[in-house]
């Protein structure tokens, strides 16, 4: 049996991940919540570690939130990550867990990188500011892997997820990303009969959608993947890996998608007076290819299975 621990479990990855070991029969599954294990909290996750005997960590947990959120509290934002992710790879590394992956963003890479962004654009350039704290402790927990891996020979890795969405999102109204955003604002149009639908931007804007279900099997397939294979597709001072379907969309096209998949029949119109953000956003993800990873859930499935859960949490049934 091998010991994993799932920090984070409770969030939209690190609940997917969960859902996934629990299925495979060699994984002893270790989880905390908040108030047995305070991850901020050095001597506590000392103990923790030195106690547990784990073989395998997946670091998924992370302070996060939107724009508003980043912009609100940027000093919760940089000091919760950077100490997260401080103790559980130097504990993880004193009490010789060899094999840990760290859970990162494409919020990394510089706000201008060239698209697709390759796993070499990070540090190449000035980041998105607004999320700029959240973005450089990220960045931190890539160089921390990486420095553990070079100093003692550990096994760290790091996956930078595209956009993700699925079950366990965050469906707030104004403080969500577009994905549960809209689902949420057709199926409140559907129930009430509204005859418009407003999609903020042009509709113009790319962006590439994983879901959450890809996000944990691909986190899974690199944790597992021989150190060999994992060093002969990566360099060693570039060791994080992008995680993505190397497919993107329109907003608009998602935006039909997304009536259609709800079920919606009325009108969806833009307002081009609310900002569009980044013109494209898509990960390369040659380096994934070539360890041997594709994604499997197409865009409109996951948007349906997405649905169905949405539903079930506000207690609807699809019609
Ligand atoms: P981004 O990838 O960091 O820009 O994250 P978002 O998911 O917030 O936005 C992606 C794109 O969807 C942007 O072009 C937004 O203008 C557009 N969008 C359209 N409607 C909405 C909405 O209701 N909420 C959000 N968050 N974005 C929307």
């Amino acid at each position: 049996m091998k010991r994993v621990f799932v920090a984070g479990h409770k969030g939209m990855v690190g609940s997917a991940i969960v859902r996934q070991l629990a299925a495979q029969k060699d994984v002893e599954l270790i989880v905390r919540d908040r108030k047995q294990l305070n991850l901020l909290n050095q001597a506590e996750v000392q103990t923790f570690f030195e106690n547990e005997k784990i073989d395998q960590v997946y670091l998924a947990a992370a302070k996060v939130g939107g724009i508003v959120a980043n912009n609100t509290y940027p000093a919760d934002f940089i000091y919760e990550n950077l100490m997260i992710e401080c103790n559980i790879i130097h504990s993880a590394h004193m009490a010789d867990v060899n094999d840990l992956v760290f859970l990162g963003s494409s919020c990394i890479y510089p706000k201008l990188a060239e698209q697709p962004m390759a796993e070499n654009a990070l540090l190449t350039g000035t980041l998105e500011r607004t999320n700029e704290p959240y973005a450089v402790a990220k960045i931190a927990g890539i160089k921390l892997c990486e420095s553990y891996n070079r100093q003692y020979g550990r096994n760290y890795r790091s996956v930078m997820p595209t956009n993700l969405y699925g079950e366990n999102d965050n469906f707030h109204p104004d403080n969500s990303h577009v994905i549960p955003a809209l689902m949420r604002r057709f199926h409140e149009a559907k129930l009430n009969d509204t005859p418009e639908v407003v999609v903020w931007g042009t509709g113009k804007p790319m962006r590439e959608f994983l879901h959450v279900d890809d996000m944990a099997a691909a986190s899974i397939f690199v944790a597992n993947v021989s150190q060999e294979t994992y060093e002969s597709c990566t360099e060693p001072m570039l060791s994080h890996i992008n995680v993505g379907t190397g497919v993107d969309c329109t907003i608009a096209e998602m935006a039909l998608t997304m009536a259609e998949v709800v079920g919606y029949k009325g009108q969806v119109s833009f307002d081009t007076t609310k900002p569009d953000g980044a013109p494209r956003k898509l990960m390369n993800v040659d380096t994934l290819k070539k360890l041997g990873w594709a994604y499997s859930i197409e865009l409109k499935d996951g948007l349906e299975s997405t649905y169905d859960w949405y539903m079930a949490s506000l207690k609807c049934i699809r019609s």
